[in-house]
């Protein structure tokens, strides 16, 4: 049974069903693979002929082996994974592929529903009751609050930064009652975000079992090396074909997702890491020092908004180094072997829109910000590297436009269609919470007078 070990490296190694329960490791690290299984070739050139269920079993079962009986991981694909996820070819060897299909309309989808599953699987085992915490850029809340709606084990509490998320994402989150409670804090993304850390640190809160479900927790990130496989699987035909992939990137868990696929064997030529104008990363892979962008800025691909990604503790963890929760670097990663695998761009505001434009203009189809951020990255390096051209490439497109609607109408004049399930929270009655909670006192007080 593989092992995982804390990239603080200043805790005991746990297994599957301990690491996914905690959420965060003990020391504050995240908790990380000891070893990575390999798929072979052959297992890889399967893949095609396999449904995206199938592609899930296979990967998922080599990573955590039997702690989960095949039958009962099989329905919980099964039944996470009811949407389509297309793969598009729009222009020569350049692919979208539309992660925006699930219930709340982004790919975090993805990770909550299958992460929820198993972590309801386990809880029912060990017959214990959780509260999952957890910060949101936008999207994550209400993702993580519908895959976890109305499950008998556990209590939903998600923080949102108040003035920098649309309206239907906090009503994503606001509208469903029951177990979930959205908190909207007065402050950023990264301060929530800071809230939830502080949180699961403190010895005055153990007694609420507090978990996480934000990609600092690794059974977000593993559903989440699929999509990769899937891709793959559907647009190559020649044995061992590279593709590059295009990652539209804010906390690094997509892309986490990528880089555990690549090690697994999946064969990539490149990953491009998509961000916006929070560019700490693409800014460490030119000058190999870490900064944070303190306060993040606060671009329109709001859910990408992150100026310190918690990911980059997996990033530097799996290229040989070591980055503490503050953000400091103990150990440099092999710099090299980063910068041959992963290239960063970042994407301005006014690029992104041009790309929307642009993009609408020539395909008639509708790009959301997050996907165009990936877009027009995976231009840049299609215009830097000609001599790639001869490689497939896949960009994701991870929320659906409708999410953005003010954007999209007053860049291209279209009301971009609204899926089923957005108009319908529309009319939905919101449960707001109406304490201000701006500290992490106020904060710490709220969860033990609602929950101890
Ligand atoms: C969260 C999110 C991203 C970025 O994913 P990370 O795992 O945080 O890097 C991109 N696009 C959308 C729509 C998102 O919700």
């Amino acid at each position: 049974m593989i092992k995982f070990h804390s990239t603080n490296r200043n805790t005991k190694d746990v297994d599957f069903k301990t690491a996914i329960l905690r959420g965060q490791a003990l020391d504050k690290g995240l908790y990380m693979l000891n070893e990575i299984p390999k798929l072979s070739l052959v297992e890889i050139q399967d893949l095609k002929s396999k449904t995206i269920t199938e592609i899930g079993f296979d990967i998922l079962s080599k990573i955590i082996g039997t702690s989960i009986p095949e039958n009962k991981l099989t329905e919980i694909i099964t039944d996470a994974l009811n949407f389509e996820v297309p793969v598009e070819q729009i222009d020569g060897n350049d692919y979208i592929c539309y992660l925006d299909r699930g219930p709340t309309c982004s790919f975090k989808d993805f990770g909550a529903r299958i992460l929820a599953r198993m972590m309801e699987y386990f809880l029912e085992l060990e017959n214990r009751d959780i509260i999952i915490l957890t910060a949101t850029s936008g999207d994550t809340g209400g993702a993580v609050a519908h895959a976890f709606h109305k499950m008998k084990r556990i209590n939903v509490v998600v923080l949102y930064p108040r003035e920098e998320i649309s309206e239907l994402q906090r009503k994503q989150m606001t509208t469903l009652g029951k177990n979930v409670l959205a908190i909207g804090i007065h402050g950023k993304f990264d301060d929530c975000q800071r809230l939830v850390k502080m949180a699961f640190a403190d010895p005055d809160l153990k007694h609420l079992n507090l978990s996480s479900a934000n990609s600092i927790n690794f059974g977000r990130l593993l559903p989440q090396t699929l999509y990769y496989f899937w891709s793959y699987s559907r647009i190559t035909n020649k044995n061992n074909e590279q593709v590059i992939f295009s990652v539209p990137s804010g906390n690094f868990g997509n892309l986490m997702g990528g880089l555990i696929a690549h090690e697994m064997g999946l064969p990539v030529k490149k990953f491009i890491a998509a961000v916006n104008e929070n560019n700490e990363f693409p800014r460490f892979l030119e000058t190999g020092i870490y900064e944070k962008v303190e306060p993040s800025k606060n671009c329109i691909s709001n859910a990408m908004n992150v100026g310190h990604p918690s990911n980059l503790a997996r990033v530097i963890d799996l290229y040989g180094g070591e980055i503490d929760e503050l953000g400091n670097i103990k150990n440099m990663p092999d710099m090299e072997k980063l910068r041959r695998e992963i290239i960063s761009y970042s994407i301005s505001d006014e690029l992104t829109k041009e790309t929307i434009k642009n993009f609408y203009i020539k395909y008639e189809k509708i790009l959301e910000p997050h996907g165009a951020v990936g877009w027009a990255a995976l231009r840049k390096y299609r215009h830097t590297n000609p001599q790639d051209n001869i490689y497939k490439a896949v960009s994701f497109e991870t929320a659906d436009p409708a999410k953005f609607p003010e954007e999209i109408i007053s860049l291209i004049k279209i009301y971009p269609k609204m899926p089923i399930s957005l108009k319908s929270i529309q009319e939905k009655e919101e449960h707001i919470v109406s304490e201000k909670i701006s500290s992490y006192e106020d904060f710490k007080k709220f969860l033990k007078k609602n929950y101890s």
